[in-house]
């Protein structure tokens, strides 16, 4: 705590109130307050800058650092690597970015290439130029679509928000691009009419076959879909959505990418989310985990069937014309190496899925407890609990009522989240998704 009276905290808290324009935050409110600024972070704690500790429940606010803060060695491996070696561009070859390819492709059986760049967005983006660009070379303009879902997120750029189905997150960005198309979210506890019933998951999965149908079969060229969405409320997909999906995707030769931006990399107690149901992808992107938040790396991997489609020396438009400065940039895919080999021998997938377990247990207890929680669902160290303002009736709570129970947290020293204003009427889910080093002890002082 010595550094951070040299860094002056009033001076501080003066420059950032005059000059910083933090993301997602409306501004008004810093009048009456000060912004909060974290300055140090060690396992699961963060310090702010008053000297107040904090438990983080939620990996860097935004399910990033899965191996936690202060992690030394990860530090040490990027310094080495800056001296030596700090950037070529990515036509190049690197021996960070050849090390971290093969290591990152041993946990993905089916896949074999991987493209770097920076955020989650970004390596969107790529798959959706690669979509786009399969669509002009191999299908004469056909198959051009691409099908998202409701209530998933994808990025902040103007082609991720056309495939965004939070609509508060793409009220005012418009207009979007084309042929991004919607289809139905798969949320059981909120499940649409007609759809609700057994079987939903078949259901649900069956009305993204309503849309391919509606849209011509020969249109749609790929599925865009969370493994589990993730800040649109923690929706585990129902029994029997996976392999429904995977059934209609070859059936109408569609392509399926899968975005682990959030569940890759442990999250969920399996290298990524799609694991847990048995899917086999053509396309995953990824980011927040790749390197916990020490580096800006993000990566979309595919099949050598899709990497194959941009191969034909004949055509000098034929190779993916893409490129990122940054993507790949030496520091990213070193910094990732050592966060797998982290979670490897610290074996934190399998700490994801016993403490997950335990931590979904606490919940479904509170649950017992109290009428306030509706509905709790999660797989490993990513849990949402619903709030309702009715049991019966399932009202949703109101948004200014959620955010009292994060303030309150937030008080009592713990950071936890809740689903933005993303969906109006559903914003009510508080979000856990502590670091992959959860003990028992963290997860009680998380939900006491
Ligand atoms: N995809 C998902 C599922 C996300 O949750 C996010 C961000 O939260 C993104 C993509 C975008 O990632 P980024 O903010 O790194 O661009």
């Amino acid at each position: 705590m010595d550094d951070l009276m040299h860094n002056d905290p009033a001076r501080v808290i003066e420059a950032d109130r005059a000059h910083v324009w933090h993301h997602m935050l409306q501004h008004r409110a810093l009048e009456t307050s000060d912004p909060r600024i974290i300055v140090e972070g060690r396992g699961m704690r963060v310090w702010d800058i008053t000297g107040k500790e904090h438990l983080d429940a939620v990996s860097g606010g935004v399910w990033t650092v899965n191996v936690g803060y202060g992690r030394e060695r990860i530090a040490d491996a990027v310094r080495d690597q800056l001296v030596k070696m700090c950037y070529f561009a990515g036509v190049q070859g690197s021996v960070p970015g050849a090390r971290f390819s093969e290591a990152l492709i041993e946990k993905m059986p089916g896949l074999s290439r991987v493209y770097f760049a920076n955020s989650g967005s970004e390596a969107n983006e790529k798959a959706f130029k690669m979509v786009r660009q399969i669509s002009h070379k191999h299908h004469g303009g056909r198959k051009s679509k691409i099908l998202y879902r409701e209530r998933d997120y994808h990025g902040t750029t103007i082609a991720c928000l056309s495939a965004g189905g939070q609509m508060e997150r793409n009220a005012q960005y418009g207009p979007f691009v084309p042929e991004f198309v919607m289809v139905p979210h798969c949320l059981e506890y909120r499940a649409q009419d007609g759809l609700a019933g057994a079987d939903y998951g078949v259901r649900a999965a069956e009305a993204i076959e309503e849309v391919i149908l509606r849209e011509g079969p020969d249109t749609v060229g790929a599925l865009c879909l969370e493994p589990i969405t993730a800040g649109g409320g923690i929706i585990v997909p129902p029994k029997g959505y996976w392999e429904k999906v995977q059934e209609i995707c070859a059936k109408y030769d569609i392509l399926l990418h899968i975005d682990e931006v959030v569940c890759g990399l442990g999250r969920t107690g399996t290298w990524f989310g799609y694991q847990q149901f048995g899917v086999k992808p053509d396309i995953v992107t990824m980011a927040k985990g790749v390197a916990s938040g020490y580096a800006a790396i993000s990566c979309c991997v595919t099949t050598e069937a899709v990497f194959e489609k941009f191969k034909d020396a004949s055509d000098p438009m034929a190779h993916f014309r893409d490129i990122s400065t940054f993507g790949g940039c030496a520091s990213g895919p070193v910094a990732a190496l050592e966060n797998l080999h982290i979670l490897e021998e610290e074996d934190l997938l399998a700490n994801s899925t016993r403490m997950g377990a335990y931590l979904q247990e606490g919940l479904s207890q509170l649950m017992e407890k109290h009428a306030l929680i509706g509905d709790v669902r999660g797989m490993g160290l990513f849990a949402g609990a619903e709030l309702v303002a009715d049991r019966a009736t399932r009202e949703p709570l109101a948004e200014k009522q959620v955010q009292a129970v994060v303030a309150d947290c937030l008080r009592q020293g713990v950071i936890i989240g809740a689903t933005n204003r993303s969906v109006p009427g559903f914003n009510n889910v508080l979000l856990f998704a502590p670091a992959l080093i959860a003990g028992r002890a963290e997860i009680d002082e998380i939900l006491a």
